[in-house]
Order: structure tokens, then sequence, then C-alpha cells
């Protein structure tokens, strides 16, 4: 047995303590950012030889440095895309933490995998994938998409291989203008081209302009990527017809729902979203519209085999693991050391049931349409687009970049809102993204008074 010291002891409970306080806490703040130059002031000197002990660690963190972080969770936090963690799932973050589980293994944490495995099963049954689909909760969609990618790649070669055809001089990916830009950042890591099919009037990608950029790279495109809800406007590509491509052609269809897919959850929201259960492979963000904690991406494949093939590491000290038929979660995507980052969700899911996730989900879609109607309704203001998701984006009359920068600093130092100008089409705009079911239409119509 080894003893814990009383120092030790006091330590772990004045962290749990501050973090009671800060999960139950019903009016934390918005917060801001501070000047690096006001943190130096205020929070240097932290590192020493002997340490400031945890009272103090604490307190500067609690006092200075957490006040400095704009709190996503705020329900008047509407940039981005939020996070909305339920309290069951924040609490259970911190049981991940306490348990030093390893994820990456069957072998190492076959309880942690089972209970994560349980999550992605349900979600692939949702998305109407087929039974033996699988995957892992990697650390976001950047990663995810950036994996899913990979094992596309790995696939197209092997098949050259089968077929005793060559590799083309240069992969594609292939992805309409509006796909997320950790897909530029993905073929870059990779050293792949994209090519950009333009959207239709409606911004969504379709099979039929879709086919000709196909039929122009040939052999070359190992993957398309359809959006399920992009980021800027929560638009949903007609998944039905991409998949009708590449079927015929072969290709192995991508779908990148990282903040969008979680509203398949909605059941009238399902047939926005046909064509999903014929993706190769596909990624949700249980950070995003899921209520989870930072950080997680679900990643589920048809064919979890052929992650297994491309992403699998091979070296002499894990010989035990990698010549088992274990389900090892380090294999299907890119990482070794894995935090058992689906587990939160999970703690969250099995104590709630999945009834509730889907009225949340619904609240936002429903409250994104009200606060559009009033947008429409209000002179001055006009709606650049009918929100599909939960994304309302609309434009001051008159204003330029600048105005809409004053703006929003103002709304930010009277911690009455975070929301930064996007933009589209070249025109700046303002953009409501709504997670929380804590944000009300008074929160938004409050926001909009101040746009005078
Ligand atoms: C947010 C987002 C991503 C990137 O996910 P991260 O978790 O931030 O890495 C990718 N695609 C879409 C559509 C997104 O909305």
């Amino acid at each position: 047995m080894h003893a814990i010291s009383a120092e030790t002891r006091a330590t772990v409970d004045e962290v749990l303590d501050y973090a009671r306080r800060r999960a139950v806490y019903e009016d934390v703040p918005l917060d801001k950012p501070l000047t690096p130059r006001d943190l130096s002031r205020l929070a240097s000197g932290s590192i020493t030889a002997d340490g400031i002990g945890a009272r103090r660690a604490t307190a500067l963190f609690e006092n200075v440095l957490a006040p400095a972080c704009v709190t996503t969770d705020h329900p008047a936090y509407l940039s981005f895309i939020p996070s909305a963690p339920t309290k069951a799932a924040i609490a259970f973050d911190l049981v991940v933490s306490a348990s030093s589980v390893y994820g990456g293994s069957w072998m190492e944490g076959s309880g942690a995998v089972f209970a994560e495995n349980e999550v992605l099963h349900w979600l692939a049954a949702e998305f109407g994938l087929p039974a033996g689909a699988g995957g892992v909760f990697m650390q976001g969609g950047t990663i995810g998409n950036l994996s899913a990618l990979v094992t596309a790649r790995d696939a197209a070669r092997r098949r050259n291989r089968e077929l005793g055809r060559p590799d083309p001089a240069r992969w594609v990916v292939v992805g309409s203008a509006e796909a997320h830009s950790s897909i530029a950042s993905a073929a870059a890591v990779m050293d792949v081209d994209v090519a950009k099919v333009p959207t239709g009037d409606d911004g969504r990608l379709h099979g039929d302009a879709l086919a000709p950029v196909l039929d122009a790279h040939g052999d070359a495109v190992f993957a398309v990527v359809a959006t399920a809800g992009t980021t800027n406007f929560g638009i949903v590509d007609d998944i039905a017809s991409i998949a009708d491509v590449t079927s015929e052609r072969g290709v192995w269809l991508h779908v990148d729902g990282a903040y969008g897919l979680a509203a398949m959850l909605v059941e009238r929201m399902r047939p926005a979203f046909a064509g999903v259960e014929r993706a190769d492979s596909l990624i949700v963000d249980p950070h995003k519209w899921l209520f989870a904690p930072f950080d997680a991406c679900a990643l589920l494949y048809r064919e979890p085999d052929k992650a297994l093939l491309a992403h699998t590491q091979h070296a002499e000290y894990l010989d035990t693991l990698t010549g088992s038929a274990d389900w090892n979660p380090s294999d299907l995507g890119i990482q070794l050391t894995r935090r058992a980052r689906g587990l939160p969700l999970w703690f969250s899911l099995a104590t709630h049931g999945t009834e509730m996730y889907r009225s949340a989900i619904a609240y936002g879609i429903d409250l994104a349409r009200e606060i559009a109607d009033e947008i429409g309704a209000r002179p001055g203001l006009s709606l650049v687009r009918d929100p599909q998701l939960s994304v309302v984006v609309f434009r001051r009359d008159g204003w330029t970049l600048a105005d809409y920068a004053a703006w929003s600093d103002r709304l930010l130092e009277d911690q009455q809102g975070f929301v930064v100008p996007s933009s589209h089409r070249g025109e700046p705009v303002l953009r409501f993204a709504i997670i929380s079911p804590l944000t009300t239409f008074e929160l938004l119509t409050g926001i909009l008074d101040t746009l005078v």
C-alpha cells in the first residue's frame, strides 16, 4: 500500500472543491481575454524551484487565469461553434482523469473502450450505418477528418496494387467550395491536391456538379467529402445525390458532420441528411452539439478493417497488442496514447437517456428559426439566408466591418454577448451559432436591440 500524505490529500481537496464550485456555479461570467502584458503583470512567476503550493496555484487560476478565458458554454457565447457540456459530462471528465485509463488498447482499457463503443454503435445506428461499422473518439474534427482521409487514400493505394495499376502522380480529394478549412489542412499534411466543386444557389454540393469534376480527375480522386452542416451557415450538402456519384465510380465518401450531423438525432431533420447511411466514413464532434466537454470527435467507419490497415503502428514493443484480434482504438486513427475521451459522453448519455439529447438539439433548431423570423421582421436587419440548422447569419444594413468590430468589442466589454463578425462572399456579416439549451429568445433579442 502507498501511503498518501496529508498534503497530497489537501491538494486533491483544493482542486476538487474548486472544480465543484465552478461546475455548479449558476452565474459564470462570459469573461474576456487579457493582453499578454496584463497577464504577465498579474500572473507570472508561478513556476519556481520549490513550488507555490496548491492553494496559491488554485487561487491564481480561479481569480486571474480562468477569468481571462471566454466561457464557451455561456448562453451568450454565440460565435464559432459554442460548447454546452452537460454537468454530468463535465463531472465525469474528472473521473476520466482520476482513473488513469489508457484508452488506446483493449488489453489496457477494455472497460472504457467497451463503454465508448456503446456510444459509437448507437451513433452508427442513428446514422444508418451497417452493423459492422465502428470507430474511435479522436481529439477533434480536424484530426478525425485527417484520419478518415488517410484511410481513404490507403484503401485507394491498396486497390491499385490489387489491380496492378500505378498510383497517380498527385492524389486528389474533392469537396465543395464551402468545405471546412480542416479539409485543406488535411490535404496539406497528406501532400495531396484539393479539387473544389462549386455549390448550387442553395449553398449545397449536388451530385450533378460533382460528377464532371470526378470525371476530369479520374483515378486520381481517392475521396469525396460531403459536409453535413457547414460551420458558417449550417448548410447540409445533398448527400444522397453525392453518394449516387461516388458509389457509381467506386470513390470513398467521407461525411464531415463535425457540427451539424448531431441534428440527425432529431426525427424531423432526418430527411435533410439522407445518404449519410452510404458514407464510408463520417465524423461528428461531441464537443460541439452533443453536449460533451472539449475535446472529442466521433470518427466512424463503414468497414473499420480498412482503418486498421492504414493506421496500426508497428513496433517491437507493441507486438503483443498488434498481434491480437482485440479492438484497439489507437489503430483507427492518428494517435497512439489515447485519453478515453468518449467516456464523458457515455456517462451523460447513460445517465440522461437519448431523448434529452434529441430535445436539446431540437430546441436550438427551433430557436434559430424564431430569431431568424425576428431578424427578418426588424427594420435595419436582414437575413443572409434562411437557417437550416442552428446558425443564423444576418446583416445590419449599412454597416462596415469596422462598425461590426467596434460593436462586437463593446458587446463583450459589457459582458452581454460574444458575437464576432464573420463574412460571406466578401461581405461582413453577423452570425449567431446556437448550441446551449440555456440560450433564450429574450437573450438574443436583447443583443439585437444593441444593433442601432
Ligand atoms: C468544427 C469543424 C471541424 C473541425 O473540428 P475541430 O474539432 O475544431 O478540429 C471540421 N469540420 C466542420 C464542418 C466543423 O464545423
